[in-house]
């Protein structure tokens, strides 16, 4: 069963749209943002590629400076939880000795989604990975001093054609094509706009398309492409023009465009690539994962001979480069840990917010409830994801059609099945008004599962 993917920022993100007045206060390994379990810093992993060696730092400093756990967000990124307000000159050394904090300037501008298993398992056109490098270098490099005016929550996508990423509503998509380009879209949806781009000039192109989008956001306020004002909308005709001035050719899109339906994330488990050699999805519970345990995924990485790590958008880690008996051995291991490699797990598909006590807006504990109500559940195919939210943000629910398990005071639930391609966003399953005790039975017949 695929997992629906997430499309807006995840749990203690802000909220999806700009609220007036506000000011971008999107965390980063810079900006601390001040929770109620302490202090938090976001690091940014683009296409969540991480090496062995920065994954081990990642591990130091949350043990030094902070709670012990790193959280993985539904943008493949990392957070670090429980600082101390005054750690952010060690905490910043520490990640910049590592490779984590390329660029003081640009860090919360490296915002680049890829799909995980480009390049591993035979699908998809080719591997986006070296185009999300580029990007990022593109983004650091300084050639359009703009773009640290990309607001924090600003995303990129890098889909090797399968549509997983692509279904993440990102402001700036590029997706491979059969001829070795790309379509280069802009916002989602009805809404986005596209043009085709050839494979050399998509690094540029997505950045360009970044300069495109604030160009068009000048007095408006706007933080992403679906905020501009209609007036201000991005036209095909001026991001064609603003990619011709820096010589990157565009041609109107001459085939069907890329669908907008969900691709099928990784399922946890042994993936299986054309050239005999295998990787290993890691599913994390609710994104939450101990220092030992992501050591033990820095080790596999480093064991399995690619020295890579892939922080995926749905809360796992791909570790590419193992042999089958090797990547079972290592999939064994990980499952011993506590993390999930199984695909009929009961943790696919269910997400939570920080809630308590992380989060002072949260009217429950979100994770805790949430483990209760699916230990021992069995997960079916097709069923689709339940969401807990511990208040009305609901920060990094997932899109599609997915179950909302919304905390209504401490102990109660009020669940609803949605669907965000509905013009309303709910499904005719009607609401269902729980207690948290409940919530197991409740959310598996939301689930079809019971
Ligand atoms: S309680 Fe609300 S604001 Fe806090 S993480 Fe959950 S959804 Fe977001």
């Amino acid at each position: 069963m695929s997992l629906p993917p997430t499309t807006v920022p995840p749990a203690d993100e802000a909220p999806p749209r700009r609220e007036r007045g506000r000011d971008d206060a999107c965390p980063g390994a810079l900006r601390l943002h001040s929770a109620d379990d302490g202090s938090l810093a976001r690091v940014r992993t683009p296409g969540g590629l991480l090496t062995v060696r920065q994954a081990q730092a990642l591990a130091r400093v949350s043990e030094e400076l902070g709670d012990g756990g790193l959280d993985l967000t539904s943008r493949g990124n990392l957070q670090l939880r429980g600082l101390a307000a005054t750690c952010g000159g060690e905490l910043a050394a520490g990640l910049r000795d590592a490779g984590l904090l390329p660029s003081e300037r640009y860090d919360r501008v490296r915002n680049i989604v890829a799909s995980p298993l480009s390049g591993l398992d035979g699908a998809g056109y080719g591997d986006v990975t070296a185009w999300t490098r580029e990007l990022d270098a593109a983004l650091c490099g300084g050639a359009w001093e703009e773009l640290s005016g990309l607001s924090g929550r600003f995303l990129f996508a890098m889909d090797d054609g399968r549509g997983d990423v692509a279904a993440l509503s990102a402001d700036v998509t590029l997706i491979a094509t059969g001829d070795g380009g790309a379509v280069l879209r802009v916002g989602s949806g009805a809404d986005g706009v596209a043009l085709e781009v050839r494979a050399r000039d998509v690094p540029r192109a997505a950045a360009l398309a970044a300069v495109e989008f604030l160009a068009r956001a000048s007095g408006t306020r706007a933080w992403r492409v679906r905020d501009l004002p209609a007036q201000h909308a991005v036209t095909v005709d001026g991001l064609a023009a603003r990619l011709a001035d820096e010589g990157v050719e565009a041609a109107r899109i001459g085939h069907e465009r890329p669908s907008d339906a969900p691709g099928t994330p990784p399922a946890p488990g042994v993936v299986s690539g054309p050239d005999g050699r295998c990787a290993v999805s890691v599913l994390v519970p609710l994104g939450r994962v101990r220092a030992a345990q992501w050591r033990l995924l820095a080790a596999l990485a480093s064991r399995g001979g690619s020295g890579e790590l892939r922080v995926t958008p749905w809360r796992g880690v791909v570790l590419p480069g193992f042999t089958a008996d090797s990547a079972a051995a290592a999939a064994r291991e990980v499952t011993d840990a506590g993390l999930v490699t199984e695909p009929d797990s009961p943790w696919a598909g269910v997400g939570a917010c920080t809630g308590r006590p992380g989060c002072a807006k949260s009217l429950a504990d979100v994770r805790a409830h949430a483990t209760r109500a699916v230990a021992g559940t069995p997960r079916s195919p097709g069923a689709p994801p339940v969401y807990f939210s511990g208040c009305e943000r609901r920060c990094g629910h997932p899109g599609g059609h997915w179950v909302d398990a919304l905390a209504t005071s401490a102990t109660d639930y009020r669940l609803t099945v949605r669907d965000t391609r509905e013009p309303d966003g709910v499904t005719g399953g009607g609401v269902m008004d729980v207690a948290a005790e409940q919530l197991a039975d409740a959310v598996a017949a939301a689930r079809g599962t019971a």
